[in-house]
């Protein structure tokens, strides 16, 4: 037998628990009657879990729900073998359904061929979509469903008491889901989904990687100012809306500016 180790009260985090990294954190929402996990993970990683599961006294049978935080291979590679050991349902995003459902490789990030990466991905059925501003009951517990894009279009996060489920958007040192073009990422909408996290009076966030924190508006704003200027920079490719030194380029040909 394992001893529920309690981040806060209902919630378990994973990797906590285990004493060690797992990947991606695995949050286990308790309701006392029923359970949901919040993520699941590497298949490689996934005997581990749901031993864990069943040393600390929780029957399988009561989980209520997988859901997806977003279509990540990374977060979900284990999720269709979770469905059919768990006999549960799965749940994403309206937005992640088409990525999960077809093992899209490309839009989950499981491969990259030029870094000689996969991360092979089996096809999942999505049982339940999770809209904004959906309450979602878990035994005594309730989750408040948010839209967050920005890192993909389907990142999900949620709000329960003080606590926010935060996915993607931001980890402990600042530094936020990858902005990636072929996985749907959206620098607008991230600043978007970074400023809702700010204005919101919930005092931790509980990312998808990394430590739990405590909420922190100037990181978060520091975090903004750095996404609001990748919106101009080259770095960012196709996820940038404008490059300036493109229209100071071209006043300059115009004028027939030559290099000093
Ligand atoms: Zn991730």
């Amino acid at each position: 037998m394992l001893d529920r180790v309690y981040v806060f009260p209902g919630v378990i985090e994973m990797n906590v628990q285990a004493r060690r990294r797992l990947g991606v954190n695995i949050y286990l929402i308790d309701g006392g009657s029923e359970y949901v996990l919040i993520d699941v993970g590497f298949l490689d990683d996934l005997t581990d879990v749901l031993e864990m599961i069943r040393q600390m006294n929780f029957r399988l049978s009561d989980c209520k729900m997988v859901i997806a935080s977003h279509a990540d291979a990374d977060h979900v590679q284990a999720l269709s073998r979770a469905r059919e050991i768990l006999k549960c349902k799965v749940a994403a995003h309206p937005k992640s359904v088409h990525p999960l459902e077809t093992g899209d490789e490309i839009a989950t990030y499981a491969r990259i061929d030029a870094q000689n990466i996969l991360i092979p991905i089996q096809p999942c059925k999505v049982d339940i979509t999770l809209e904004e501003g959906q309450l979602l009951k878990v035994g005594d517990k309730t989750l408040e469903v948010w839209s967050t894009p920005g890192h993909t279009e389907g990142q999900l996060s949620f709000r329960m008491g003080d606590l926010l489920f935060s996915g993607d958007n931001i980890f402990r040192d600042g530094c936020v889901g990858v902005i990636d073009a072929h996985h749907g990422s959206n620098i607008v909408d991230y600043i978007k989904s970074l400023k809702r996290i700010q204005a919101c009076d919930a005092k931790w966030l509980l990312p998808s990687h990394g430590p739990i924190f405590r909420k922190d508006n100037a990181l978060i704003e520091a975090t903004i100012q750095r996404l609001e200027s990748y919106l101009h920079m080259s770095d960012f490719g196709t996820c940038a809306i404008d490059w300036p030194l493109l229209d100071n380029w071209e006043d300059e040909l115009t004028r027939g500016v030559l290099p000093s």
